[in-house]
């Protein structure tokens, strides 16, 4: 059997001011046939591997495409969008026949002319192989899965952790449908349920970890392949924007159909404990510093994992107000200021305007005085899987009693090694501030006695009902409309 691989990733915020382009694919890659050596301490390169591995120890033929992957900003530059699309499809006219045809894809990819970029690559992929090939595709839950979509694959399959903690695994499952689809072992025919809502849904707290395991249960019964729960990205306006449960059966569509239905509802039927309900900064504060332990909260709101920008300072402007000792915040998106301090040198006291940069959503910069403690070039943090992630040249700036990252690649805070790696000691702060909204759970919570996530301002709000969506189709959903699906509950 002869197997392709290739992907392009980027979860786009259309709202976001500024685009995605080649500055933003080139911060980790692009990999053209080396992502599982050159690009091997990315998520690409990681699950690239996965399949290598399978394919060899399968006996399969394995050719390994391109890969490219973006931090999320707003819609990806057309030109580039097509280049990338291109070259990565061009392997399978060129090498063809393939049996199989895997892609790692986000599925909230929008670029200047297309609302559904991974709808567009599946299609050409399916016009390009023919029927015969078995297509398929490994997505981020944060996607707006499509009719486009789920139409010219055999099979999709979705993260189904938030912290995306398990997308190995989830990659192995994928090839062994698809593996199995091209020997006749199966036949994948998938039934999506739209449960009319927007929302966001962490997996490590309930009802949310109950779920995944029903769905895990779900997997076990006769016939059925796969069933995936797409979050969606309330961020990403498109027509399909909105969260829906993918059901993959053995050559049963009622079966699909009807698993999807059942998980949809459960699911719906928890939507408003599923709602997230975050402390302000004020309320965070006094939580905070009335715990014994050591607390991590979270600037939600300026997470760069959702296109934010990750340079608004006003959760460190109100820690330094309210006069917080021993406390860590990190890791602010300022590459100015980086080269700044990188010129001032190690042990340097200066006046500096920090963040605020980048627009609307970044807030007011804040001036302060700030000695430089270290400089670390090309810095990197712990990845949620084995991988690494780019922070580029970075410094730990002390302000008052509260130790500063500030970084010049753009990136969520996942792991404690986006502190401890330029030298900070974490364990002797009480009060560790992170830019993540959800992903900082998976790495913080062993050292955590306290994880609060805070209602910060900046560019990801979660005030669903509010978002000015143009696009989306489906207007009355939850929670815009209590109840849109008319089985009762809600307010
Ligand atoms: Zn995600």
């Amino acid at each position: 059997m002869r197997l392709f691989t290739a992907g392009l990733i980027t979860e786009t915020n259309t709202f976001a001011p500024w685009p995605t382009g080649r500055r933003g694919f080139s911060e980790i890659g692009p990999f053209r046939g080396d992502a599982t050596t050159r690009g091997r301490d990315d998520e690409t390169g990681v699950l690239a591997g996965v399949w290598k591995e399978l394919a060899r120890r399968d006996g399969h033929e394995f050719v390994e495409g391109f890969f490219a992957h973006a931090q999320p900003s707003g819609p990806t530059l057309q030109s580039l969008y097509e280049e990338y699309r291109d070259e990565m499809l061009a392997p399978l006219k060129e090498q063809r026949p393939f049996d199989v045809a895997l892609f790692f894809l986000h599925g909230a990819m929008v670029s200047a002319g297309c609302d559904d970029c991974e709808g567009d690559i599946l299609g050409r992929a399916r016009a390009i192989l023919g029927p015969k090939a078995r297509i398929g595709a490994l997505l981020d839950p944060h996607c707006h899965l499509t009719p486009q979509m789920i139409g010219a694959a055999d099979a999709i399959v979705l993260f189904k952790e938030y912290p995306h903690v398990d997308y190995p695994e989830r990659g192995r499952e994928l090839y062994a449908i698809l593996t199995g689809a091209a020997v006749g072992r199966c036949r994948p025919v998938t039934r999506l349920f739209d449960c009319r809502m927007v929302g966001f849904y962490p997996t490590t707290k309930e009802p949310m970890a109950g779920l995944v395991r029903r769905m895990k249960e779900a997997e076990r019964r006769p016939g059925v392949l796969s069933v995936s729960f797409g979050h969606g990205f309330p961020w990403g306006d498109t027509p399909e924007t909105g969260s829906k449960v993918l059901v993959i059966a053995d050559d049963d569509a009622g079966l699909a159909a009807s698993v999807a239905a059942e998980i949809g509802h459960g699911i719906y039927d928890e939507r408003e404990t599923l709602l997230p309900r975050y402390p302000d900064i004020a309320g965070a504060l006094a939580r905070a510093q009335a715990h014994a332990g050591i607390v991590v909260l979270a600037d939600t709101a300026d997470n760069s994992g959702g296109g934010a920008p990750s340079d608004n300072v006003s959760l460190l402007r109100a820690m330094l107000q309210s006069g917080v000792k021993r406390a860590a915040y990190g890791s602010i998106w300022d590459p100015v200021t980086v080269r700044i301090c990188a010129e001032a040198g190690v042990g340097a006291t200066l006046p500096l305007r920090l963040g605020g940069k980048c627009g609307v959503a970044s807030g007011d910069p804040m001036d302060v005085v700030a000695t430089v403690k270290a400089f670390v070039a090309d810095h990197s943090q712990q990845d949620l899987g084995p991988g690494r992630c780019p922070m580029g040249d970075s410094v730990w700036l002390q302000i008052g009693d509260i130790d500063v990252v500030v970084m010049s690649v753009r990136t969520q805070t996942l792991s404690p090694d986006a502190f401890t790696g330029l030298g900070i000691d974490l364990s002797s702060r009480r009060m560790i501030a992170v830019k993540s909204s959800w992903h900082f759970q998976a790495n913080f919570a062993p050292i955590a006695d306290e994880l609060i996530p805070v209602a910060t301002p900046g560019a990801l709000q979660m005030d669903f009902a509010a978002i000015d969506y143009r696009k989306k189709r489906d207007q009355r959903f939850f929670p815009r409309v209590a109840d849109p699906l008319g089985r009762g509950g809600g307010r």
